[in-house]
C-alpha cells in the first residue's frame, strides 16, 4: 500500500487511522531518512491507539512506554552502537508482548526483528521534498528501496 501525504498534518492523519489495524503483538519496523517523518507517524499511530501522553523520540532511551487501549512501545535505535544493546532492554519481551512494537531506523537492528513485521518507509517525494511524503506500507517487513 502506498500514501501519498502533501502536510504533515497527512502524514499524522494516515497513521492514527492505519493504528486502527493493529493488534497486540504487531511490530512496524520503520524507515526512512533523518526527518523524513518516522516519529510523526509514530504519534499517529499513538493517538490511534488511545495513547493521551504526548509521544517523544526515545533516542536517548532507546524504547519509551506507553498506555493505550493497547499498549505502546516506541523505539529509536539511531544511536545504538551494538545490536546486543537491544536484548539488554529485553527487546524480545517487547516483541512478544502485550502492545503494539515501533521501530525507527530497523534497518540497524535487521538481525533481530520477527519476519512477521509491517514495514513502514517514508520517503520525500522528488517534485515536493519539503512538504510531500510518500508511504509505503508492506506487510511482510521488507525495507522499499525503490
Ligand atoms: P524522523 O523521525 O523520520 O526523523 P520527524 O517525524 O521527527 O522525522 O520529522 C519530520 C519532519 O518533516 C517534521 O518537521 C514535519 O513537519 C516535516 N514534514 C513536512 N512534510 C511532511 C509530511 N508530508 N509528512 C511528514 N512530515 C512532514
Ligand atoms: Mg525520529
Amino acid at each position: 500500500m502506498i500514501i501519498h501525504t502533501n502536510s504533515p498534518e497527512e502524514t499524522y492523519a494516515a497513521a492514527k487511522s492505519f493504528a486502527g489495524r493493529l493488534k497486540k503483538g504487531d511490530v512496524i519496523c520503520m524507515y526512512g531518512d533523518l526527518g523524513a517523518g518516522k516519529t510523526l507517524f509514530a504519534q499517529g499511530i499513538a493517538e490511534g491507539l488511545g495513547v493521551s501522553e504526548h509521544v517523544s523520540s526515545p533516542t536517548f532511551t532507546i524504547v519509551n512506554e506507553y498506555e493505550g487501549r493497547i499498549p505502546f512501545y516506541h523505539f529509536d535505535v539511531y544511536r545504538i552502537a551494538d545490536p546486543e544493546e537491544m536484548l539488554e532492554i529485553g527487546f524480545d519481551e517487547y516483541l512478544f508482548g502485550e502492545g503494539v512494537c515501533l521501530i525507527e531506523w530497523a534497518e540497524l537492528v535487521g538481525e533481530l526483528l520477527p519476519e512477521n513485521c509491517i514495514s513502514v518507509t517514508i520517503t520525500r517525494s522528488e517534485n515536493n521534498p519539503e512538504a510531500e511524503r510518500d508511504i509505503i506500507i508492506k506487510a511482510d517487513g521488507s525495507e522499499d528501496t525503490e
